[in-house]
């Protein structure tokens, strides 16, 4: 029998350490990314100002796991009706069961220009081309203008990475940092009070927030704006545009981020978790596409894979198993806002000094768990000196 899991993001590496210890030894675990390292995602942002963070956040995948083979390769279709994977070289993989875990691509909803113009963060290279943009406009000495498009956890935290670059460059007096979001707040899918929180933190970094307003088009320029209630259009040149309005499916599922209930199944045998796929937990609530929900996602997965992979090894007896269901409940939310934090615990939303050390320990948490501990240990000093 064979189990394989497609992505080591979060959600992929969780998943395949767990079905490390819970599949029977006969089953062979396949792990299948396009890239050696594990990137810690939500921590990609920290690279546009320090770039020496990356050392922490990648992780050699073949450092995380005791008997899962690891297959570097790009898949270039999933078929989860078929049980297969077709990979870049031609070559197929078929499987019993899987975990779709590719997370998510940058999406830019047909917006004219705005996949040409507008630089995306989600990779390692993407900070240093954000960086390599900044530094260039800091360095030509006069008055620049850098637009974030979306103000979800990436947009608010890469505004924060960029107006703390400026300071420290000198020149926060005539970069203009703004940030543009569709909906009313930023960070709109969050509690008001979080929500609150970070447009203060923003402010306090001179970045200017511009709520309900859709960005409509981008040229190699300018960004043309149309305000959701009034309707009143506005173009805003830039000098540096990033584009995180928003994510699609991954390439391998032609763009597709179906949607899973809470026993995370997609078919008999597919199981898609974390960015891949739009979950609906066990209360009926839409899961944010978050480091925390794959994160937490994954153990649910694994059990059930595990639950099916006994049963069929034990020729179907009986019935089939009951499915675990997920419900996501966190203890709360952390963003960085460039050298400062965000945080909410419960109800309550701390920041400063108390918030940065809660963002250094969920990071370096995570990577204890993984057992990445010299990236944990490196993590926690970037980020107390943030
Ligand atoms: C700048 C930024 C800041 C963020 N901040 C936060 C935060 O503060 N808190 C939070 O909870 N979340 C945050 N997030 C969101 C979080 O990073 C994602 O929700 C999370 O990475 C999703 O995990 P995942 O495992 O589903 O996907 P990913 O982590 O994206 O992993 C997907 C994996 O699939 C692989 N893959 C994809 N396609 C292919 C293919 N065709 N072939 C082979 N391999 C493939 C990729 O290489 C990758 O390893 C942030 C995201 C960004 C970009």
């Amino acid at each position: 029998m064979h189990v394989v899991v497609l992505g080591a993001g979060y959600a992929g590496v969780t998943l395949t350490r767990k079905l490390e210890s819970s599949l029977p030894a006969a089953v062979d675990l396949t792990l299948v990314d396009e890239h050696e390292r594990h990137l810690v995602q939500h921590e990609v942002h920290r690279a546009i100002r320090r770039p020496s963070i990356v050392d922490a956040i990648e992780v050699p995948l073949d450092s995380l796991f005791d008997r899962a083979e690891i297959v570097t390769a790009r898949i270039e279709d999933v078929d989860p009706e078929a049980n297969r994977v077709v990979l870049d070289s031609g070559e197929t993989i078929d499987y019993d069961y899987a975990g779709l875990c590719l997370g998510a691509d940058t999406a830019d909803y047909g917006l004219p220009g705005v996949a040409d113009y507008g630089l995306p963060l989600k990779s390692v290279d993407d900070a240093e081309a954000i960086r390599e943009r900044a530094l260039e406009a800091i360095d030509a000495g006069d008055e620049a203008r850098f637009v974030v498009g979306g103000a979800g956890l990436s947009g608010v935290q890469v505004a924060g990475e960029l107006a703390t670059l400026a300071e420290e460059e000198g020149a926060a007096d005539r970069i203009e940092i703004v940030v543009l979001e569709q909906l009313e707040s930023v960070a709109p899918a969050f509690p008001a009070a979080f929500q609150d929180a970070v447009a203060e933190a923003l402010a306090a970094r001179g970045v200017e927030i511009r709520t309900e307003t859709a960005v409509s088009e981008a040229t190699d320029s300018t960004v043309e704006t149309r305000h959701e209630r009034t309707g009143t259009e506005r173009s805003v040149d830039y000098d540096l545009f990033v584009w995180t309005g928003g994510i699609g499916g991954a390439a391998a599922m032609a763009g597709d981020r179906p949607i899973v209930r809470a026993d995370l199944r997609l078919t008999e045998s597919t199981f898609a978790l974390g960015d891949a796929a739009r979950v609906v937990d066990a209360d009926g609530e839409a899961v944010p596409a978050s480091a925390s929900a794959a994160i937490r996602a994954a153990p649910v997965a694994a059990s059930n894979i595990t639950r099916l992979v006994g049963w069929e090894l034990d020729d179907r007896t009986g019935f089939e198993p009951r499915m675990e269901l997920f419900r996501f409940d966190v203890p709360g939310w952390i963003v960085s806002v460039g050298d400062g934090a965000v945080a909410q615990v419960g109800p309550k939303v701390v920041t400063g000094k108390p918030a940065k050390a809660l963002k250094a320990s969920v990071g370096a948490g995570y990577l204890t768990s993984v057992q990445a501990i010299r990236q944990a240990t490196e993590l926690v000093g970037e980020e107390l000196n943030a």
